[in-house]
């Protein structure tokens, strides 16, 4: 049994095809005819766009348009005219072979991004070494397995998994994905995940291991792997995947259908997204609306703040595509671990403690005016409401009421239209937040529970340190009552509470939330179907009479108890 990263979830069984890395040798040579050797360079790079442009157009059809762009943006990388001209001019100054100048301008610009102390920019390092190796293989007639072409039931194993490769893979006939790189936010699991294909990933030394051929079974839940398995594994994997299908199969009974307790009470379940595009796959997986769109993403991986224009256009599609469902946005939330650069942010001893999310807006009054201002306009195009994140007490909502109202009263000089009850309401994710909550009850017009953060701040547990990351848990009792209490408040005033972290989406908690009274969770497209089974499958009135149990225990192991 070899263990890795849970990448995507799912059971795979089938057998390997290793995606080889081929060595690539760039031999010194001096080249006599070098018109020749242009063109060569100019034909290689003619294929190099013809073959990108096709795979990005089955990528479109696969994983869609997001991540088909990430393989159009290496065309134009490499069609950059002064990358262009570096190449060839290297190979006239050095009388050198276009393998040779490939070679070396693109590893030193792959190297240059990888400089950079920045998660994003060095993701262009990849990109470039991505595209060097292939441009190379084009030179030198190196063929890779067509991945297109793999029988059914493959087993892909590969070092990792590049967005080149990934452009060629048909989901029904990969039955999985083992890797020897890569975490659950890589490329390769974010990747997997959106073709629905089960995929352990960091095994180590997995190439080396499996041999072209060989059977492999996968659990890309538990993240567990065996190659060659005995009768009594091929057994038992077949009756997970068997489960696992069923399950999926079961759950798709739950597309089309009110999000209701066995005893009829309803509950909104919304989707989280991150990009406008996000907004349409919501509605393939039966979202009633989003209740997240984390606005940060809009400002990374670009090199300048986004326009008015672009981030008005931004939500009015995501409010469009919703079609009158409400469309909960949530105004920049970085800092803590979302850097963007180009803001000129200074390091911070405590990035998580710091200038960061609506503190920031509140300074950078020039950047937040612009996203409010695309917000109001975008909102007369859908229900669009407004998110504050990170809010410690009610002078920082007031605040951002007073900046939407200055808005509107200049709208309303301007003629420009927008929704006058645009509701403002407040992430709740902070444990001042949690104690004002009566007091923030009267003033927004909704809360929604950010748990990934309220569970963080409540036991002041920093993420990144293994040693107490124990502590990091929502079943703990502290966090169990600041959830309860927060909801309480908020029905107190009789406004909507809703759940974004990823607790919302939690089998063993959904039953104490429901007790509670949440009104709504807000989960990924993909957990949707199984959270309204989850849902559908309670009792309020028997959820109650657990929750009063479960409010009791004052350990976490006792409250997990009486949760499994
Ligand atoms: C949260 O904190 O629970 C949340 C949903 O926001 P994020 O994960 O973006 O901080
Ligand atoms: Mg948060």
């Amino acid at each position: 049994m070899y263990k890795g990263i849970a990448g995507s979830e799912g059971i795979g069984i089938g057998k390997a095809v290793l995606i080889e890395e081929h060595e690539i040798n760039v031999e010194a040579k001096k080249v006599t005819d070098m018109d020749g050797e242009i063109a060569r360079l100019q034909k290689a790079i003619e294929k190099f766009v013809a073959d990108t442009t096709e795979m990005a157009a089955r990528m479109d059809e696969t994983v869609g348009k997001k991540d088909a762009d990430i393989l159009r943006g290496h065309i134009q990388m490499l069609q950059d005219p002064m990358l262009e001209e570096q190449i060839s001019a290297l190979m006239l100054n050095e009388k050198i072979t276009a393998e040779m100048a490939v070679d070396q301008v693109l590893e030193q610009t792959a190297e240059m991004f990888a400089q950079i102390p920045d998660e994003l920019l060095q993701q262009r390092a990849t990109d470039f070494r991505d595209i060097k190796t292939r441009m190379l293989k084009i030179l030198m007639g190196i063929e890779d397995v067509d991945i297109s072409q793999v029988p059914s039931g493959t087993v892909l194993v590969a070092r990792d998994l590049t967005p080149s490769m990934t452009a060629g893979i048909n989901p029904d006939n990969i039955a999985g994905i083992l890797t020897e790189v890569g975490g659950r936010t890589s490329h390769s699991a974010i990747l997997a995940r959106a073709m629905e294909i089960p995929a352990v990933l960091s095994i180590e030394n997995i190439c080396s291991i499996v041999k072209n051929g060989d059977e492999v079974v996968l659990d890309g839940t538990s993240g567990e792997a065996v190659v060659n398995p005995d009768e009594e594994t091929v057994t038992r994997f077949e009756k997970m995947y068997q489960e696992h299908q069923n399950e999926k199969a079961l759950l798709k009974a739950y597309a089309g259908q009110p999000s209701m307790t066995k005893d009829g009470t309803r509950v909104e379940l919304v989707c989280n997204i991150g990009k406008p595009e996000d907004a349409k796959k919501a509605v393939e997986c039966d979202g009633e609306g989003i209740g997240l769109f984390r606005t940060e993403f809009l400002f990374m991986d670009r090199d300048s703040i986004p326009t008015e224009e672009e981030q008005f256009e931004a939500y009015k599609t995501a409010a469009e595509t919703m079609k009158g469902k409400p469309v909960i946005i949530r105004t920049l939330d970085i800092g803590g671990d979302k850097a963007i650069p180009y803001l000129g942010l200074e390091e911070e001893e405590n990035p998580f403690l710091g200038f960061r999310a609506i503190r920031f807006c509140l300074k950078r009054k020039d950047i937040y005016e612009t996203q409010l201002k695309a917000l109001v306009r975008a909102s007369a195009f859908g229900k669009i409401k407004i998110m504050v994140p990170l809010v410690t007490g009610v002078d920082e909502l007031r605040q951002v009421k007073v900046m939407v109202a200055d808005i509107m009263k200049e709208y309303d000089k301007e003629g420009v239209a927008y929704n006058k009850n645009i509701e403002i309401g407040v992430m709740m994710e902070t444990p001042a937040a949690c104690m004002m909550a009566d007091a923030l009850a009267k003033e927004a017009a909704f809360f929604s529970i950010g748990t990934n953060d309220l569970t963080g701040y409540t036991m002041a547990v920093d993420r990144g340190n293994a040693k107490v990351a124990y502590l990091y848990s929502t079943y703990n009792p502290a966090v169990l009552r600041a959830i309860k209490r927060i909801i309480e408040c908020g029905k107190k005033e009789g406004i909507m509470v809703g759940m974004c972290g990823e607790a919302a989406a939690d089998s063993k908690l959904i039953p104490l939330l429901l007790a509670f009274g949440l009104d709504e969770f807000s989960v990924s497209g993909t957990s949707v179907l199984k959270t309204r089974k989850i849902i559908s499958d309670c009792d309020v009135e028997e959820c109650k009479a657990l929750a009063d149990k479960v409010m009791k225990c004052v350990t976490e192991e006792e409250v997990l108890e009486l949760l499994k």
